[in-house]
């Protein structure tokens, strides 16, 4: 089916470069990357540990920035955003999924998913209904009173996809989805990438 998209793109990377300092040496983790993602698309990065993938994934969703070249969302240069902006477009564009989930260790499933509707300025009453509808299209219906160490890793990375998704981002990113997973979890996982992508833009590394 012909997605149609808008001429500009929704995140554009021209010669990104990031660096960082380890004693003396330097460790170049991006290289002059210039990559193009438009809404609706999905995008897969694969590169061997360490090639940058995670690194490539904080700078898109504005959690780091470059040491060289120039980061567009929707055509605004991101260096050129006040701190208040910024923090608005990273909660409405971006959905993070870490790599290691990332979940608040001493809050429950129901919590976690609420975080950043509490940020986007959600009432409680609707943030709770958000996030239960979310835990029960998940299959979690029945664990949104249980803390992480009480979830296996694939029902944790249920609830971050749960957190990730509360506050309807436009582009949901994911690190290394399948890895730690058993192979139910993995098809189960590919499954649910896929149905959501139907919805969204979703970039995988
Ligand atoms: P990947 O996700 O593909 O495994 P990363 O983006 O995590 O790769 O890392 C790329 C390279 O940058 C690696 O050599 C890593 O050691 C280095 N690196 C990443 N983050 C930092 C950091 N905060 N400080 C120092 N080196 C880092
Ligand atoms: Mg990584």
């Amino acid at each position: 089916m012909t997605k149609f998209t808008s001429p500009i793109p929704l995140i554009s990377l021209k010669g990104i470069s990031r660096s960082f300092k380890n004693g003396d040496s330097e460790i170049k983790a991006l290289n002059d990357v210039s990559l193009d993602i438009y809404e609706g698309e999905f995008v897969a990065i694969m590169g061997q540990s360490g090639s940058g993938k995670s690194t490539l994934m904080n700078l898109i969703g504005c959690l780091d920035r470059p040491t060289s070249g120039t980061y567009y969302v929707r055509g605004y240069d991101v260096a050129d955003l006040d701190q208040d902006t910024l923090a608005s477009l990273r909660r409405d564009t971006f959905g993070f999924i870490f790599q290691r989930y990332n979940l608040l260790a001493t809050s429950t499933a129901v919590e976690n998913i609420e975080v950043p509707a509490t940020y986007a300025g959600l009432d409680a009453q609707h943030r709770r209904e958000r996030a239960q509808i979310l835990l029960s299209s998940l299959g979690l219906d029945d664990r949104g009173s249980h803390r992480p160490n009480q979830l296996s890793g694939g029902q944790q990375q249920r609830v971050a996809i749960a957190r990730a998704l509360v506050s309807e981002p436009t582009i949901l990113m994911l690190d290394e989805p399948a890895g730690g997973l058993g192979s139910q979890d993995i098809e189960w996982m590919n499954q649910l990438i896929k149905n959501l992508s139907a919805d969204m833009s979703v970039l995988l590394v």
